[in-house]
């Protein structure tokens, strides 16, 4: 160092030394910079590998959904029917759930007028030898946030900052008052044993026969850019026997058969 330093110093003056000096050091300096930018995302990819492109999209709907009201996307009206009511991230509770709930076997909680239809559901499917179970139902605004919250800590844990943290967990958990799970008309669904063969057999047979119930598989992969969930196997929405059966044969969501697609 002391050396270049030197010799820096005798050649000052000479032209053509110096372009080679100062060519030497541009070099030297996009070299680290490469070697830099390749760490990062090498360590990137170690942590959190697949999640990369979803981030980039979920990153954009983050901030939309800071931005958007009540009033959702212009023109688009709520439908009177409470099965066909629209929540997400542009289109958030206008007021808490008041209705009546019904407990199930482990204690999750649905709204009572979904309830005869999800348990002829699930006793048909039991018939066929499964053993169906739901893991998640209604949820208060401050289960929410205490859900988005958690998920907050644990990025934080990894070194993210709050508000990396924030955009990463809300791909996980919903903003409170945008979740469907306040709603109380769908439902988290997996096995009994919750092993991944019976929760697939059941997803499976979820996905031929719900719509006969009127739910639907409200969050498939395909369809991030207009939930702008990630793809939700487990999730079935309540949307009555009707509108279940288009969605589910015409393989739409619930925003492209109310006519509600996201600003963007
Ligand atoms: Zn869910």
């Amino acid at each position: 160092m002391a050396d270049r330093r030197n010799k820096r110093g005798i050649d000052r003056g000479d032209p053509v030394e110096k372009q080679r000096m100062y060519k030497g050091e541009i070099l030297a300096a996009l070299l680290i910079i490469v070697l830099v930018i390749g760490i990062a995302i090498g360590v990137n990819q170690f942590f959190y590998g697949f999640d990369l492109p979803e981030i980039a999209f979920a990153g954009t709907s983050v901030a939309e959904s800071s931005i958007d009201t009540s009033q959702g996307k212009a023109g688009f009206k709520q439908s009177n029917d409470w099965n066909l009511i629209l929540v997400n991230r542009d289109h958030p509770l206008t007021a808490p759930f008041d209705g009546e709930l019904t407990e199930l076997r482990y204690g999750a909680k649905v709204d009572s007028r979904i309830y005869p239809d999800l348990q002829d559901m699930f006793d048909e499917m039991r018939a066929d030898g499964l053993s169906p179970r739901v893991i998640e139902g209604y949820r208060t605004s401050e289960e929410q946030q205490s859900r988005l919250d958690s998920k907050i800590s644990e990025y934080m844990g990894y070194g993210k900052s709050r508000e990396e943290a924030r955009e990463m967990a809300l791909q996980w958990e919903a903003e409170p008052g945008t979740s469907e799970h306040e709603l109380g008309i769908c439902v988290d669904i997996s096995s009994e044993n919750g092993d991944n063969d019976s929760a697939n057999a059941v997803w499976e047979w979820m996905d031929e026969n719900c719509s006969r119930f009127g739910f639907i598989k409200r969050y498939p992969r395909n369809k991030m850019a207009i939930t702008g969930v990630r793809g939700e196997q487990w999730h079935y929405r309540y949307v009555g026997e009707e509108a279940a059966k288009e969605i589910m044969d015409k393989g739409i969501t619930l925003e492209e058969y109310l006519g509600a697609m996201p600003k963007h």
